[in-house]
């Protein structure tokens, strides 16, 4: 018996059907105690014979959404009988005004509330309406066409005894439906709850797989840039271990940005502040682009203003990460014509000393297929790609400007984007920067700098024989990389495997 109650009325089924059978059984357990009630005080046939009906009714219509799921069907036919149909006609056989059927005409337009909805509720609720009034109006003005109940005691207890059972349907199924509500409110929070930890767990995978990938790359890298570096390399080699180098710098890159949307997905994602040269900052970036547009034959303009200071405090690594994205992406994305890098610097009117911020702008210009109206305000979604068949041969993965958006605001900057489709784009990057040196730059002199260096050739920078260098960590292809990409240095390297073992040499030894 209760396994019947749970299925008629448990969680199994869609809420609505639920609620439809709660009052369905309600409006018959109701009828029923009606019905004794109404043998009990001697009713006339012709009184009880529609609550009669309507029990067998109201039993048909649950066991037909309960075997069919026909709920909206059957909501619909209850409606229809009880207030066009078995209402009205208990008005006319039941004593009319002088009987309980008030307090039925409420119960019947309640269910047009609770069963019904859109246009069917305005049209059910219209026709009840109409119906109910004009059994107040035909009883009215042809009193003959009520039959009455009888003697007072008959009217004073059915009108009662009416009031009582719809009083308590109408409290059990508000109860009811509270509890249905409250039931689906601790659900939706719980599965919310297993959907955050999940999605937490699912960022922490990818933190951690990204590391685990970084490391092997990393290694990949190393090793491969020793075999740059040798001397006696055939043209053969050589081409292999360049075509390695940019393979793993994409991979290694590919496999940032994952880790970059996990962290950011997981809130993690931490701004690291520190003192660097804006123009080295500059430097860095227009080099590596330089040689992509070189190679695509694309004009690369430069123009940094000469109010540059000289040292600012902000997250050099993100900035960088910032303009190489749209750097490379208006390389990407030009065929022909220009790309053009634009800096300027602003100071806000109540800047007073230099430790106020000052507003770094970036502008990235290009001649290349800009970006249709209609696909700007999803630019900077995660994994957008446009114009997939015309970007065929382009390597991406739609991550790039997301994440740089939302390095840019967390470092409460921002960038928006300018395009006219075929014609080309430009992306600004604002970002407040605190100045430690305000010392202008001055000219860039960026020409002589970037001329002439062959980007593949490793140049050694200094040798240091005296020099004692400690390399801790716990992954010994790591340690063996250092190792060797310190040996023309010709640098004294000691190695740890961890934290531990670092201390313990550092007791011992003094390291640069
Ligand atoms: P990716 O370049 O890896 O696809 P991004 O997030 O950097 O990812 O860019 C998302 C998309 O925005 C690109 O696939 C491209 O369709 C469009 N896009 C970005 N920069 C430009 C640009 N300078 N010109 C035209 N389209 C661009």
């Amino acid at each position: 018996m209760k396994a019947f109650f749970k299925q008629l009325y448990g969680n199994s089924s869609p809420i609505r059907e639920r609620l439809f059978r709660i009052i369905c059984s309600m409006a018959s357990v109701a009828c029923i105690f009606a019905f004794v009630m109404a043998s009990i005080f001697g009713e006339s046939l012709l009184a009880t014979f529609p609550l009669l009906v309507a029990i067998v009714m109201l039993a048909i219509m649950v066991y037909v959404s309960y075997k069919k799921h026909l709920y909206e069907g059957s909501s619909i036919i209850i409606i229809v009988l009880m207030n066009m149909f078995f209402f009205p006609l208990s008005f006319f056989t039941s004593g009319g005004v002088n009987s309980g059927i008030a307090v039925w005409f409420v119960l019947g337009i309640v269910f047009v509330f609770m069963l019904s909805s859109g246009k069917l509720f305005y049209i059910l609720l219209f026709t009840s309406l109409v119906t109910f009034v004009a059994c107040y109006f035909v009883g009215f003005f042809y009193p003959e066409l009520i039959i009455p109940l009888g003697d007072r005691a008959t009217v004073f207890s059915d009108s009662a005894v009416t009031m009582l059972i719809v009083a308590i349907t109408i409290g059990v199924i508000i109860r009811f439906q509270t509890r249905v509500y409250e039931d689906q409110h601790a659900l939706s929070e719980q599965q919310k709850k297993q959907i955050e930890e999940l999605s937490n767990a699912r960022s922490r995978f990818f933190a951690n797989m990204s590391h685990e990938i970084r490391t092997p790359i990393n290694t990949i890298v190393g090793l491969n840039e020793m075999t740059l570096r040798s001397e006696e390399l055939t043209d053969d080699i050589k081409e292999n271990s360049l075509y390695i180098q940019s393979a793993s710098k994409s991979l290694l890159s590919l496999v940032n940005d994952i880790l970059d949307l996990s962290k950011m997905e997981a809130g993690s994602m931490k701004i690291i502040e520190g003192v660097y040269s804006p123009a080295r900052l500059m430097r860095e970036v227009i080099n590596m682009t330089r040689v992509n547009a070189h190679q695509k034959n694309l004009e690369f303009n430069i123009s940094i203003t000469e109010k540059l200071p000289v040292s600012l405090n902000g997250d050099e690594m993100r900035i960088k990460q910032i303009l190489l994205n749209l750097l490379s992406n208006a390389v990407k994305y030009t065929d022909k014509g220009s790309v053009t890098l634009r800096v300027t610097v602003e100071y806000p009117e109540n800047a007073r000393d230099e430790k106020d911020k000052m507003i770094l702008t970036v502008q990235v210009t290009d001649t290349g297929i800009g970006i249709k109206k209609e696909d700007l305000k999803e630019l900077f979604n995660n994994f957008v790609r446009f114009d997939a068949n015309r970007n065929k041969g382009i390597q991406g993965t739609g991550l790039g400007l997301a994440i740089s958006k939302q390095l840019s605001e967390l470092m409460g900057g921002s960038i928006t984007v300018d395009s006219v489709y075929k014609s080309g784009s430009t992306f600004t990057l604002t970002l407040p920067q605190e100045v430690i040196d305000g010392t202008e730059t001055g000219d860039f002199a960026m020409a002589a700098k970037l001329d002439g260096s062959d980007e593949n050739r490793y140049t050694k920078l200094f040798t240091a024989p005296d020099a004692q260098i400690l390399v801790v960590d716990d992954n010994r292809m790591n340690r063996i990389v250092v190792q060797k990409l310190l040996r023309a240095t010709k640098v004294h390297v000691d190695l740890a495997d961890s934290g531990k073992e670092a201390l313990n040499l550092i007791k011992q030894k003094r390291y640069d």
